[in-house]
């Protein structure tokens, strides 16, 4: 071999040789997914895994209740519901939970969802990713020995994560962020009225609507809510349906 042929062999080999580790290198860390987590339900990258609203194809929307369970108004909020043959979805709150197991088990006797607020209702948008899987963890933990089941969304207190924790925590927990297109304003001090007007004002096809079921008159407010609603032809169904 002439010195020429071996110095060209020499220059040839690390380039050959970089293209799998280029390759290896690029693009951001993958997140390692828990055993129960099968490949399939890993996102993919920069594919959203938060929800706002429906595919907005039929006349459907979504009504949904956090920070609960209350112990007075969950009650009287499922009777009305009940009285209208209406499914909806609970953003519960896991230590509160573990205080009204029974409360719980009725939302979901009675064909609601409930879905995962984490345990403290701790803004999760600066908590380690630890933290964050510990919360939802220990709430789904609650919520499956209450109800026998599982949730399968959750939505972040204050609607506060990023989109690298959103990931994560669909690749860990294989469960959607659920944010909404209709914010009822009703931890603000609104009127019932107030609350029944801007819903029914903004109200589109596959919207989610926040409520929370720890206000007197988020309560009082929805027997005209659903039948605003109803007027306009929309069905309710909950989220989990509703993002199919
Ligand atoms: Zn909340």
């Amino acid at each position: 071999m002439t010195n020429h042929n071996r110095r060209r062999l020499l220059l040839q080999a690390p380039a050959f040789l970089a293209v799998p580790l280029f390759l290896a290198g690029c693009g951001e860390a993958p997140i390692d997914t828990d055993e129960d987590v099968d490949n399939a339900a890993r996102p993919r990258q920069g594919k959203s895994t938060t929800v706002k609203q429906g595919s907005g194809q039929k006349p459907v929307v979504a009504l949904t209740f956090d920070d609960g369970p209350h112990p007075t108004l969950t009650p009287k909020l499922l009777e009305i519901l009940d009285d209208r043959n209406i499914r909806a979805t609970f953003y519960v709150v896991g230590h509160k939970v573990e205080r009204h197991p029974a409360l719980v088990k009725r939302i979901r006797r009675e064909g609601h969802e409930i879905g995962n607020h984490s345990w403290s209702h701790a803004n999760l948008a600066n908590r380690s990713d630890e933290m964050v899987l510990s919360e939802l963890r220990r709430t789904n933990e609650a919520v499956q020995k209450a109800t026998g089941r599982r949730p399968t969304t959750m939505r972040p207190p204050f609607g506060a994560m990023s989109p690298r924790q959103s990931r994560l925590v669909q690749a860990k927990l294989r469960m959607p962020t659920v944010l909404w297109s209709i914010d009822s304003l009703d931890y603000t001090g609104s009127s019932s009225a107030t609350i029944t007007n801007r819903i029914l004002r903004r109200a589109h096809n596959g919207a989610i609507i926040l409520n929370h079921d720890i206000h007197a008159r988020t309560i009082q407010a929805m027997p005209a809510t659903i039948e605003g609603l109803k007027k306009r032809g929309f069905r309710f169904v909950t989220v989990s349906k509703l993002i199919g």
